[in-house]
């Protein structure tokens, strides 16, 4: 009986292609032609080389836009920071602008001041504040904080941490509290001989009030204030607040760099706001003086002449104005802010 044998199934298309190949050999062979090249399939032969060029035209412009972008990113912002030292009478206020744009308000002058105050801030377009920092808790420095609490909104607000109990300190404590504002205490904080990175290569450096210092066993408001500076690349900007003696020799003790291009005179330019030995460590080329018309003899003929002795080019918001400071790091303008 003739069994039907089972035909094998082709393993694949080349297997399933094999049949056709031999009766293509043989016929060839008869009409003798000659072998047929060996099987390459030419549309992908020529397609090759146009896929390899936009293979090469699409990496040539990846790179292209990737050297773009990196080219932009790399572009450096506007490297200059302002320091506005502020007309705002018989007190203390300075704005800091960082080159991309930070507002920083050290002080906030005294309550009648509030209206001067505000138009320089408008004037140099604060609608916020990125810190508002209080050297110590006197009127002519905090005088107007709840205002700017109340008006601009304030990301941090930092504090010397004396506790002195004034009606506006009580006031702005409150108002950090309803609008739960982040709250710095440099005192309990320890943060005497810290830096805090602004960006764009602006560095703040807390120097004072240290937890352990004498100032602070036995406390006194003017020598619990805030000592800071504002470095950008070699100029720098010391603020001593209302630091006198007590507070400047705890300073200059603790061994901390107080070396600075500006010094912001301590105490509106008082007899206890600086000295021969502070100011041979400060070493300073320019020393600006905040004050107003007042009853206290500030600022004082011994400080003035100690300045001058030292070199610096003196500054005074009382006759002068508002006072305003450029810089980029490597040099530096000071000059009047025209109103
Ligand atoms: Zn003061």
């Amino acid at each position: 009986m003739f069994k039907k044998k089972p035909r094998a199934r082709p393993h694949n298309l080349r297997d399933a292609a094999k049949p056709l190949d031999d009766f293509d050999r043989l016929a060839r062979k008869r009409l003798g032609l000659p072998p047929p090249e060996k099987l390459v399939n030419p549309s992908r032969r020529r397609w090759l080389p146009p896929l390899l060029l936009l293979l090469l035209i699409a990496c040539l412009i990846s790179y292209g836009v990737f050297r773009q972008r990196k080219h932009s990113a790399a572009l450096p912002p506007p490297r200059t920071l302002t320091v506005a030292f502020l007309d705002v009478g018989q007190g203390d206020s300075t704005l800091i602008q960082t080159p991309s744009g930070k507002n920083i308000l050290l002080d906030t002058g005294p309550p009648p001041a509030a209206g001067p105050l505000f138009a320089e801030l408008e004037r140099r377009g604060v609608t916020r504040l990125d810190m508002l920092i209080i050297s110590h808790p006197d009127r002519d420095h905090d005088g107007n904080c709840l205002a700017i609490l109340r008006r601009l909104p304030t990301a941090t607000v930092v504090d010397s941490g004396f506790v002195k109990g004034s009606p506006t300190q009580m006031a702005m404590l409150a108002e950090i509290k309803r609008q739960n504002i982040p709250f710095v205490n440099v005192t309990q904080q320890r943060l005497a001989g810290t830096s805090q990175d602004l960006g764009d290569g602006v560095m703040l450096t807390y120097l004072a009030p240290d937890a352990y210092s004498p100032t602070v066993s036995s406390p006194d408001v003017n020598n619990s204030s805030i000592i800071l500076k504002i470095a950008l690349g070699r100029v720098s900007v010391l603020f001593m607040g209302d630091a006198e003696g007590p507070e400047r020799a705890t300073l200059l003790a603790s061994g901390q760099d107080v070396q600075a291009t500006i010094l912001k005179v301590a105490h509106h330019g008082s007899q206890n706001g600086t000295d021969d030995t502070f100011l041979a460590r400060v070493h300073p080329e320019v020393a600006v003086i905040s004050c107003g018309l007042n009853s206290y003899g500030h600022p004082n003929p011994v400080t003035l002449d100690a300045l001058r002795r030292a070199g610096a080019n003196i500054w005074r918001t009382d006759l002068q104005g508002t006072i305003k400071l450029q810089t980029d790091g490597r040099t530096y303008q000071v000059g009047l802010s025209p109103k």
